[in-house]
């Protein structure tokens, strides 16, 4: 797993996801080399890269420019620049073009997530995953009830992480957000 301080990162743009979320998200994924990965709401990159590792291709999804710009950074940065797509698009547009997902991480919504889900749910591969992550109360409920009306079977964890920080009188424990990271099979 690359640190949180080897991405290039930027005031404007959300990300990367903490190394320990990304653990866990790749992970509960089961990602391989023959999956195809959709990152919608890719951010600074921060998964898209540890995806881009891992399978054999990524499309990197955000409607943010300069979300693109900074995940075309970290990709040439780590050297995975001809695994990923980068699509300036809105994730529903974006999946219109895509076919036969074998991973559908979802890491930003926009308040179209139930439509995100079942667009994606149409465009993913048999076994295919659905992966949520999410920082507010609302969307697990939402993504929750979306994702059973579609008969997925589903694996919910919430995690609070805190790390370390060694100084003179010991060492201080800091805690990060909690996060809950949704995990749905078709
Ligand atoms: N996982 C990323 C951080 C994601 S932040 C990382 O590790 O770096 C969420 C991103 O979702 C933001 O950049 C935002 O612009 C994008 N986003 C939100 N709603 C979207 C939508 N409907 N379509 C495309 N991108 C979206």
């Amino acid at each position: 797993m690359i640190p949180d301080s080897s991405f290039i990162s930027s005031e404007d743009v959300p990300g990367p996801t903490k190394e320990e979320i990304r653990c866990l998200i790749i992970c509960k994924s089961k990602v391989s080399s023959n999956d195809t990965v959709v990152d919608i709401g890719c951010g600074t990159g921060g998964l898209t890269v540890e995806f881009a590792k891992r399978a054999q291709i990524v499309y990197a999804v955000d409607k943010n420019i300069d979300a693109l710009q900074i995940t075309q950074k970290n990709l040439q940065k780590h050297n995975l620049t001809n695994k990923a797509h980068l699509l300036h698009k809105n994730a529903l547009k974006a999946l219109r073009d895509i076919e036969d997902i074998d991973i559908l991480m979802i890491g930003g919504s926009g308040g179209d997530l139930s439509l995100i889900i079942e667009k994606g749910y149409k465009k993913l591969k048999k076994d295919g995953r659905i992966i949520i992550t999410s920082i507010l109360l609302e969307t697990p409920t939402e993504a929750l009830k979306t994702l059973q009306n579609l008969d997925m079977s589903i694996e919910v964890v919430n995690v609070s992480i805190s790390k370390g920080q060694i100084m003179d009188r010991g060492t201080m424990m800091f805690a990060n957000n909690p996060i809950t990271i949704i995990t749905a099979q078709k």
